[in-house]
């Protein structure tokens, strides 16, 4: 029986994720496809719960379907509980699905690497309020980050976010306007500043003041496509070390591929595979 797992989304423009995925079962040599499942929303449920069947190894999700599912599933995970996001669903071996988040430890992960060391103690920034800056304010703070200053276009949004976190780590966690001197401070002494929004990718411009950074930041944006984003072209060019979302993508999809399938290590594999689709310059954003 060829075993399934399915990315529900709509739209979905992107076939990163399945190239990815369709590697490593390849490498692995396990009978599986990933296929991709552009949804209308009301099918959503029923799509959800066919993935109890026993040919099922689990489910993705993305966008706009990551709180619905993370309500469909028989358990979610406490990481993601708090995260308020599942993109990845697990079908265990007794037949419940089991909602997770593996953006937080991508991220952790995939920033640690860009870094050279642990998120522990670091002062950062973080530009976003939405889904992937919950992953990533839970990651640092859970990793021991000593403050993490979090600015969005709608504050109201960041506040929430603050505040849904105010028990996580040992961690200061300031939430203000993106336009607001506490960000552009919050800028001045970061080790470590990130863009979270979609600005860079749905629009141009950056969403902090890379002139403010210290000259030993790192920059990190989840962004990959475009592989250089106009906030990543400005850190390269004051000579800061800076990274896009690709690794984060990769170390994502890994963490949830084993936990589908029990092998673990396929990020090289992973990272081989989708290199031409993360260089092709006519990719869509
Ligand atoms: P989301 O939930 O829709 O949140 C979007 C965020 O972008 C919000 O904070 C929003 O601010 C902000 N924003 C949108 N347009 C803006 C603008 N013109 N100026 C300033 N801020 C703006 O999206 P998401 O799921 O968090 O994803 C955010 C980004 O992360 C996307 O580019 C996504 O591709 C990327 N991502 C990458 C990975 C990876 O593995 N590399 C994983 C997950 C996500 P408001 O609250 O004011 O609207």
């Amino acid at each position: 029986m060829t075993q399934r797992v399915a990315l529900l989304g709509k739209p979905l423009r992107r076939r990163h994720s399945q190239v990815m995925h369709d590697a490593a079962f390849a490498a692995a040599g396990i009978d599986a496809r990933y296929e991709l499942l552009e949804l209308e929303p009301e099918v959503v449920p029923a799509a959800v719960e066919a993935a109890h069947g026993p040919e099922w190894l689990g489910l993705g999700v993305t966008a706009p379907y990551k709180p619905v599912v993370a309500r469909l599933v028989d358990v979610v995970e406490a990481d993601a509980r708090m995260i308020g996001a599942v993109n990845n669903v697990v079908r265990t071996d007794d037949g419940r699905l089991v909602g997770i988040n593996t953006d937080a430890p991508g991220f952790r992960a995939a920033v640690e690497q860009t870094l050279g060391r642990p998120l522990a103690g670091l002062d950062a920034v973080v530009a976003g309020a939405g889904g992937a800056a919950h992953a990533v304010v839970f990651a640092l703070l859970t990793g021991g980050a000593r403050r993490v200053t979090i600015g969005n276009r709608t504050p109201a949004a960041a506040t929430a976010l603050a505040e849904r976190f105010s028990s996580v780590g040992g961690g200061a966690v300031i939430a203000v306007g993106l336009e607001e001197p506490a960000f552009a401070a919050g800028v001045r002494s970061a080790d470590l500043a990130v863009n979270a929004t979609t600005v860079g990718m749905l629009y141009p411009g950056v969403t902090m003041p890379v002139e403010l950074l210290p000259s030993t930041a790192t920059v990190f944006d989840l962004v990959y496509v475009p592989p250089e984003t106009p906030l990543l072209a400005a850190a390269r060019a004051r000579g800061l070390r800076a990274a896009n979302g690709s690794e984060m993508l990769i170390a994502q999809g890994a963490i949830a591929f084993e936990r589908w399938t029990g092998v673990g290590g396929m990020a090289g594999v992973m990272r081989a595979a989708v290199a031409p689709l993360l260089a092709d310059p006519s990719a869509v954003a």
